[in-house]
């Protein structure tokens, strides 16, 4: 058995707690009574859940380097391990006709890419991990041949290092190295499976700048990911802060004037605060709303199925994010696949609320983005396919469309592109139990980047934040933590203990920080 993979649950189809979580915690804390039930699973290791070749149990040599050069995030190694059967319940019909044949259970497993359990379920793209099990199920039989990689990274650009006798490209072309026919399909999985916002507050913050300028905003996405248990196999991003880059925000759109988000040595406060707080870049977010003038505050409903829901601008837009911020997995030949990078836009929906909806652009059309082969139109539901240059090699492109006759014919699509065939939808939410990582609560400290709406963080209000409250819960707050990094006063050692205090509250580090010289040079600083 693989200790790693104990899992507990209240119900048999609750939701289920890894038990390395629970360590530490209290009965009171974790909510359990006298007389409560607890389900565990595991997985059994003895007995291999899928009948595949791993990397692990490969024995070609590019297998064992791929595995040794990549680090995966822990919810693949975690997702990886697991089989993701769903048990599901048979009918009174399927239960007769498996009992005839001396199955004799009232449950059938099916595979976590089931396409009709799916559907039934309302899942519009099967799990990253189901995906990568559905091909390796193909790709790698127990009695098959050696490791064979079951991902495939697009590459639609003209292959480096030719054999073919010719001057390199852009001089020289051949059909060895010129890049073949792109077709487009819709992505049939999804890298995330879900957005949740550690609490409500967040968004309700993030559109206050709209509610008072009119202007629009945006933000990067901070968090972290977990199994995420309606799907299966499935992954949520879990966001913990939206920082607000520099920015120009218009009525009708917003320019980002710093865009980097990321880690390294030049690495903005956020980025390094994130790091420190055990938070990796989730996505961007982003407002597009427009106030109804009904007085009620209803907003107008934009984007939708007669319309578009991301526009060509923002669709390429997050195809080059989605480019910058590789997913690394070991079953890519290369690997990496695609990315976990989300596209969030807060807007009106139907009814006129203001909603949420969560996008990914698909693989193929990062693929494109790395190319250079696509262009925004000023026609939002359309994107371009670049002309072809001296340097830029620009193969046909063609997508499936239903003709007038409802045949599934190819449509070329040079160079007109439909936004919708690049997208993948995500679902989002809110825990019903909120348990955000900050624990001090939006309003304690001002956000980044607010003149415009007259707030500003200053060492002032800074000061107020720490007399609001104890040491540990006044510095929970992400925005606070990057403005004390930007100040420049503390030690990387005594940042990085900050951030623990902020996130962990644990008496013995709070008591380092409150003795720590950096600490007392910041409190001489503010008052
Ligand atoms: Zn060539």
């Amino acid at each position: 058995m693989d200790p790693a993979s104990v899992t507990l649950a209240t119900s048999p189809t609750g939701k289920q707690e890894s038990a390395s979580r629970l360590l530490g915690k209290t009965i009171q804390k974790l909510g359990l009574n006298h007389g409560d039930m607890l389900f565990v699973s595991y997985t059994d290791t003895e007995q291999p859940a899928a009948e595949t070749i791993t990397p692990e149990t490969a024995s070609t040599k590019t297998a064992t380097q791929i595995r040794d050069a990549t680090k995966q995030l822990p919810v693949d190694d975690l997702l990886e391990k697991q089989d993701g059967k769903i048990k599901r319940q048979l009918t009174a019909l399927q239960q007769r006709k498996f009992g005839a044949r001396g199955m004799g259970e009232d449950s059938l497993p099916v595979d976590p890419w089931d396409e009709e359990y799916l559907a039934e379920q309302k899942i519009k793209h099967m799990s990253y991990h189901a995906y990568v099990k559905k091909l390796n199920s193909q790709a790698n039989k127990k009695n098959g041949g050696g490791y064979i990689s079951p991902l495939n990274v697009s590459d639609f650009g003209v292959t480096k290092h030719c054999t073919g006798a010719h001057a390199p490209w852009p001089e020289g072309i051949c059909s060895r190295c010129q890049p073949s026919a792109i077709t487009l399909q819709p992505q049939p999985f999804r890298m995330v499976d879900h957005v949740e916002f550690a609490e409500s507050g967040m968004i309700n913050s993030f559109i206050e700048p709209w509610r008072q300028s009119g202007t629009q905003r945006i933000g990067w996405m901070y968090g972290h990911y977990e199994p995420y248990e309606l799907v299966p196999l499935g992954i949520k991003a879990v966001v913990e802060a939206i920082y607000e880059p520099s920015q120009n925000g218009e009525y009708d759109g917003v320019t980002v004037t710093e865009i980097t988000q990321g880690n390294g040595n030049d690495a903005p406060s956020h980025a390094t605060t994130a790091e420190a707080c055990g938070l990796v870049p989730l996505g961007v977010v982003f407002t597009d709303l427009v106030d109804s003038g009904n007085g009620d505050g209803s907003v107008i409903c934009k984007r939708h199925a007669d319309s578009y829901f991301l526009s060509s601008l923002e669709v390429a837009f997050a195809g080059s994010m989605q480019a910058r911020f590789p997913n690394k997995s070991r079953w890519s030949p290369t690997s990496e696949f695609s990315s976990k990078f989300v596209t969030a836009v807060i807007s009106g929906n139907r009814k006129g609320e203001i909603d949420v909806s969560c996008y990914q652009v698909s693989e193929q059309c990062e693929a494109m983005a790395r190319a250079d082969l696509i262009e925004p139109s000023i026609n939002p539901s359309v994107l371009l396919v670049k002309e072809a240059t001296k340097t830029r090699y620009v193969p046909d492109v063609f997508y499936k469309k239903t003709n007038e006759y409802g045949r599934a014919v190819l449509q070329g699509a040079n160079p007109q592109l439909p936004v919708d065939y690049m997208l993948v939808t995500l679902t989002h939410g809110f825990p019903q139990d909120p348990k955000p990582l900050f624990s001090s609560g939006l309003s304690s400290f001002p956000v980044e980047h607010r003149e415009l709406i007259g707030q500003s963080q200053t060492p002032q209000a800074l000061g107020k934040a720490l007399d609001s409250s104890t040491p540990a819960v006044a510095v929970s707050n992400f925005h606070l933590l990057a403005y004390v990094l930007s100040m420049g006063v503390l030690s990387k050692e005594e940042f990085d203990l900050l951030a623990k205090v902020a996130t962990d509250k644990k008496d013995e580090d709070i008591s380092r920080l409150v003795a720590s010289e950096g600490w007392n040079n910041l409190l001489l600083i503010i008052q």
